[in-house]
């Protein structure tokens, strides 16, 4: 079942690369395990998975120790500043820094425990009251500050788009976040590469691909229904 629907994914993201004429093998897929077991992660690993997402460090902290070490944890969940120091250490990516406060806390732990972090930065990208995330305005002068920051590295932009019934309604946002990842990329910030654009999820990835997604963060469509 996990299996078939991992194949499934992967042939819906050959199909988009094949539209936007890209190749299939700059889009990773992030299989998303938030709220189930790691029996399933399990599953998922052995059918070809080694990408997987949570929202919880808790869930983070609880699954790693029990999967295999090659498996790649990345934090895509709303992070507290107390519990950076926990989840650091078992991630190789967080895509949901949607704070300065936020990065300068991940610079602090990461020189206690001699890490360089790689972050992603959270772009509202429809100015949602309910979200999380930087406007899109916010963006170049946080960067600016968190480029100081020698133990964390910017390698792009990561945003959740609305919830719409046609995902060709986010194509605009998907769009507009290529755009501003390319004009901030030209500027050669240091300690920013922007090479990363985390965006789509299981009702939108495959537009979220034509407009450039690099990572797809898949829940629903590989594991089920929460
Ligand atoms: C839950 C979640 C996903 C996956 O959502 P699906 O619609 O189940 O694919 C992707 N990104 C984030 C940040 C999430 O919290």
């Amino acid at each position: 079942m996990i299996r078939e629907q991992i194949e499934q994914v992967r042939e819906n993201i050959e199909k988009a690369c094949k539209r936007a004429g890209r190749d299939p093998g700059e889009v990773t897929l992030i299989a998303v395990s938030k709220t189930k077991p790691s029996s399933m992660v399990a599953e998922a690993f052995e059918a070809g998975a080694l990408d997987f997402g949570e929202n919880k460090v808790q869930e983070i902290l609880a699954k790693s120790p029990v999967l295999p070490d090659s498996i790649h944890w990345h934090m895509i969940g709303h992070l507290q500043r107390n519990k950076v120091k926990q989840v650091i250490p078992h991630v190789c990516l967080i895509h949901s820094v949607d704070s300065v406060r936020l990065a300068r806390q991940i610079e602090e732990d990461a020189a206690a425990l001699n890490l360089t972090v790689s972050i992603l930065l959270e772009v509202n990208v429809a100015d949602e009251e309910s979200k999380f995330g930087f406007s899109k305005e916010e963006v170049l002068p946080a960067l600016l500050e968190i480029s100081s920051f020698s133990h964390v590295n910017v390698k792009g932009l990561m945003t959740i788009a609305p919830f719409v019934d046609n995902s060709e309604d986010n194509r605009k946002h998907f769009k507009e976040l290529n755009h501003l990842l390319v004009d901030i990329k030209q500027k050669n910030i240091d300690n920013v590469t922007m090479d990363v654009l985390s965006m789509g999820m299981t009702g939108d990835y495959q537009v979220a691909i034509e407009e450039g997604a690099t990572m797809i963060r898949v829940g629903t469509g590989i594991f089920g229904g929460r």
